[in-house]
């Protein structure tokens, strides 16, 4: 037995004892009298009775030891500026927003929405939250008022923290106009919104509502608001993922159990320790954003990178020379982001000093061998892929090099991480499958410290979608095909459901159709995820027009196609249009009138679509087919 599989088996066998001594990795200001609670599977309570606080945890307590090493290094090749925070500096901007929050009536258990693009503020704001006990929920900066009005309906946030835009590739992105669309388009309305006026844009704002982050930020200068201290099980935040509704599912995540899981993780998967320099592409609106930016760099007494640009701004080195620069120790990003690295030349991999840098972690979508091969090689540097979704908030599949750096198989993000009963289960049986047999990736409750306790506001809909998806046996689905080797490594074979990832970004199918559905000239729409070498997957729509003469020649085709473009980007932001809609008379649909989803997406895909004996209109496919052909 290798190392890695004696500390997963006794994960499993032990629970009890291995959180326990994974929990003396943080403070806790009241000790936890029972390690884990599983009497009302699927909901599990990690350190019941325990207090702590994540902010402490990441500012207060590195205070003594690290006050001036730096904490945040924030970086913008967007407006060409650099930052650097010390542990000091942090808990001073931090305190700061604290009391502003509280200032405006913030409370223990009041969500605050962050609607921030990559700026210090947007760190500060997760931390302040955190200090006093709220619950934030960042929202991606790339969702438009549409996305965002319903997570304002579903979080009910008291506050809302914004800014007047963002800037992607040089080109400004203002965040106002939306947010005041989103608040006008939702039910709940919050009391009060924070703003931070990086004078890029033109920023309208409602008096009475709208409050300025830098004249309050001098109000409370020195401030010290003392931590809030939480009941290990209570929400540190939600963050919203797409499921296979239109309505997106709002993941609650604990605070003990999340602060050990993300500790844990960095020393076992990361190889992270005090002091060393750690570099999350990602965006703070993601998991990995919350996680690998935010609060795990911070737990372990790192400095983290935060950087608001794109891979090949100003140009293809820009990743690397940040590396140099900041000496940076560990990176995470994401295939799709080595992808575009790919299409430039490749000398960018070799003009700097990386000698640094330990290990490349990628993860979020699979990782194609040949660019795991091509970076690998080009970086000279160990590259990590690695397995987890929004509702684990840390990895479930991983080479866990610092237990042990078992020999990575390409193709595979490796073994079951600590505390994952992971099984690949038979979708009609839930028996288990042997090596070799694809099955659903699912894990035997209870799920270990860090991952979702419910849907925010639903935990029926909690048991309902992820503990009842698999039949005859009561475990979580994560709607991931996999299938395991005779030596433990699962390869990811795609998802189960109607989710779909472009460029690591997880977009429901359902979404992206109600809002084609909701444009005037839409009779019928099916939305499908297709294989793009750059990114992964796209989402491609095919339409039935409401009027024919809408769709009769190629220019009228286009013409609806832009507007139906133009309504998603308008409603759920740039980051769901669809790379292409097509338009057809007929949707493949089965006798009792259920899309046919996968046969759209073997079409589309140039695959043989398979067994079709319940299609109910057979020339359904031919119309894909030609419309495909344009
Ligand atoms: P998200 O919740 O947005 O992080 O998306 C999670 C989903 O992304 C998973 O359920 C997988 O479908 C996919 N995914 C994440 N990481 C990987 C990986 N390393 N390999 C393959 N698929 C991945």
């Amino acid at each position: 037995m290798t190392a890695s599989h004696a500390v997963h088996a006794r994960s499993l066998a032990d629970p009890q004892g291995f959180w326990a001594e994974q929990a003396k990795r943080i403070d806790w200001e009241t000790p936890f009298g029972q390690v884990l609670d599983n009497s009302c599977p699927p909901f599990t309570r990690w350190f019941v009775g325990g207090r702590t606080n994540l902010c402490h945890n990441a500012l207060d307590r590195h205070q003594a030891a690290r006050a001036a090493q730096p904490a945040l290094v924030w970086i913008s090749t967007e407006t060409d500026e650099q930052r650097t925070y010390t542990y000091a500096e942090l808990y001073d901007e931090v305190n700061r927003m604290a009391a502003i929050l509280q200032g405006l009536g913030v409370q223990k258990g009041d969500r605050v929405l962050i609607y921030m693009p990559m700026i210090p503020q947007a760190t500060f704001a997760m931390l302040a939250c955190a200090r006093i006990g709220a619950i934030h929920s960042v929202v991606f900066g790339g969702f438009a008022s549409v996305s965002l009005a319903a997570r304002i309906d579903d979080a009910q946030p008291r506050v809302i923290v914004s800014a007047d835009a963002g800037s992607r590739a040089g080109k400004v992105v203002p965040y106002k106009p939306l947010l005041d669309e989103a608040i006008r388009l939702s039910q709940h309305k919050p009391e009060k919104v924070l703003l931070v006026d990086r004078k890029l844009a033109d920023m309208p704002r409602t008096e009475g509502r709208d409050e300025d982050y830098a004249a309050w930020r001098e109000r409370v200068a020195g401030a010290q608001v003392p931590c809030v201290w939480l009941e290990s099980s209570e929400p540190s935040y939600v963050l919203y993922t797409s499921g296979t509704t239109g309505k997106p599912k709002g993941v609650q995540r604990d605070t003990g159990g999340y602060a050990v899981a993300l500790a844990t993780s960095m020393a076992y998967i990361f190889c992270g320790k005090a002091g060393d320099t750690m570099f999350t592409a990602s965006d703070i609106g993601w998991v990995v954003g919350h996680s690998y930016i935010v609060y795990g760099p911070l737990l372990a007494g790192m400095t983290t990178v935060m950087y608001e640009g794109t891979p090949i701004r100003p140009d293809g080195g820009i990743l690397w020379r940040i590396v140099e620069q900041y000496k940076v120790n560990l990176m995470f990003s994401a295939p799709t982001a080595i992808r575009v690295l790919k299409k430039q030349d490749p000398s960018w991999l070799t003009r700097y000093d990386l000698s640094s840098l330990r290990l490349l972690f990628l993860a979020g979508e699979p990782l194609d061998e040949p660019t795991a091969r091509w970076i690998q090689e080009g970086i000279g540097k160990p590259v990590v892929d690695n397995y987890w979704q929004t509702e684990s908030g840390w990895p479930i599949i991983a080479i866990q090099r610092g237990i042990e750096a078992l020999p990575p198989k390409l193709g595979s993000p490796g073994v079951p991480a600590y505390g994952y009963d992971l099984r690949i289960v038979d979708e009609n049986t839930g028996k288990e499958c042997a090596p070799g047999q694809k099955g659903v990736v699912a894990i035997d409750g209870p799920l270990p410290p860090g991952c979702m306790s419910t849907v925010w506001g639903d935990d029926d809909r909690f048991v309902r979608t992820y503990w009842s998806a698999v039949p005859n046996r009561l475990c979580y689905s994560t709607f991931d095909w996999g299938v395991r080797d005779e030596d433990g490594y699962v390869f990811i074979l795609g998802r189960t459901d109607d989710v779909i990832n472009v460029a690591g970004h997880r977009l429901g199918t359902r979404e992206i159709e109600e809002s084609l559905s909701s444009h005037p000239g839409v009779a019928e729409v099916a939305v499908v995820g297709v294989q793009d070498a750059l990114k992964g997957q796209v989402a491609m729509g095919f339409c039935i027009a409401r009027d024919a003469a809408r769709t009769a020649t190629p220019a009228d085709r286009l013409a609806l196609e832009g507007e139906l473009m133009k309504t998603v980007e308008q409603q759920l932001g740039a980051v769901a249009r669809p790379a292409r809609v097509f338009f057809v008379n007929v949707l493949p649909k089965t006798r009792s009138g259920k899309l046919l989803r996968r046969a759209i997406q073997a079409v589309a895909e140039g695959r043989d679509p398979g067994d079709l004996t319940t299609i109910e209109d057979p020339t359904a496919l031919e119309q894909l087919q030609s419309a495909l052909k344009g």
